[in-house]
């Protein structure tokens, strides 16, 4: 419960740049003007069309049912609606678990979104909870994806297993395996390249990936995450359409969500995707990333 009392205080600091729902649901009569006013704030905070009218069918039906006349009444009962929505995804909210050494974590996403930033912070989290980790830097197009991740390695304490700009990702990985194995590490978190402009090769890559981690992890549990940018709102779709084509993935961290006007892209993104949120990015600094606690977050949307 502490921690989520701490993510409650983070995303309460947060709050302001957030749609006001709140105000909304403090109290006053539940009229058609009440109803107008919560679909444009859902459609403006990024919720998208079909959800929002969903939401606005069960909630009217609820408040009909209940005989609630006022709004504050039904606060209780939209953060239910929108938790339940949300808790219908299985593994929504699921910490990666390390089961098997080494245990994999593939990130993946587009160039900016975050990736490089969250595969350190993810492996931070790890080492504090007393995992031994390993950073891999299989984004070998970019000198500096390469040499950033290098840094976070430094500033953190762990090993980065990488090969000069131009290798072959796969055999970053490959070797990244090997070592956590012949070592006994728990984890791998490998940092992958996102140049989605030339879509073909990064999708052929990335199964080449997926067919290395398969063949030298048979009976591993594996995972591969997508970061994506809170702030690019319902654009970000595409992106995740694309990914998935390539590799089944297990879920999605949303990162800068400390910089999204429009923090219902969590709705949307669960709805869009039917893929489970499992982190989310609260800002630039290594211990800037939380699981993702439905209830806390949405809470926070309408306080
Ligand atoms: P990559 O190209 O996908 O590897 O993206 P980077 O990890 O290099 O991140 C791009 C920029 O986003 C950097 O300036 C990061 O500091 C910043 N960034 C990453 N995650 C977050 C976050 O959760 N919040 C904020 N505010 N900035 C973030």
């Amino acid at each position: 419960m502490a921690l989520i009392g701490s993510i409650k205080d983070k995303l309460q600091k947060l709050q302001k740049s957030w749609f006001g729902l709140g105000s909304l649901f403090s109290g006053g009569k539940i009229d058609e003007s009440f109803w107008e006013t919560l679909e444009e704030q859902l459609l403006l905070g990024d919720v998208g069309v079909d959800l929002t009218e969903e939401l606005i069918t069960k909630l009217r039906e609820v408040a009909k049912g209940s005989n609630i006349k006022d709004a504050s009444e039904l606060k209780a009962k939209f953060i239910e609606l929108i938790v339940q929505k949300l808790e219908e995804i299985p593994g929504m909210g699921k910490p990666i678990e390390v089961k098997n050494k080494p245990t994999l974590v593939l990130i993946v996403g587009v160039n900016g979104s975050g990736k490089t930033t969250t595969a350190a912070k993810l492996a931070y989290k790890f080492k504090q909870q007393g995992y031994s980790v390993l950073l891999a830097a299989a984004d070998t197009y970019r000198a500096a994806a390469i040499d950033q991740l290098k840094v976070w390695g430094d500033k953190i304490g762990l090993r980065v297993v990488a090969h000069k700009v131009g290798g072959d990702p796969a055999a970053v990985i490959y070797d990244a395996i090997e070592s956590a194995t012949a070592s006994g590490t728990d984890m791998v978190i490998v940092d992958t390249a996102g140049r989605l402009h030339t879509k073909h090769n990064l999708m052929e890559e990335l199964r080449k990936v997926k067919r290395v981690i398969e063949k030298r992890l048979p009976d591993e549990p594996s995972e591969s995450l997508l970061v994506l940018d809170a702030v690019m709102g319902q654009n970000a779709f595409y992106q995740a359409e694309v990914f998935n084509e390539a590799l089944k993935l297990t879920g999605v961290i949303l990162a800068k969500y400390d910089n999204a006007a429009k923090g219902g892209i969590i709705l949307a993104v669960a709805q869009k995707m039917s893929l489970p949120i499992r982190y989310v990015g609260l800002g630039e600094g290594i211990e800037d990333l939380e699981p993702f606690e439905p209830r806390a977050f949405v809470e926070a949307l309408l306080s």
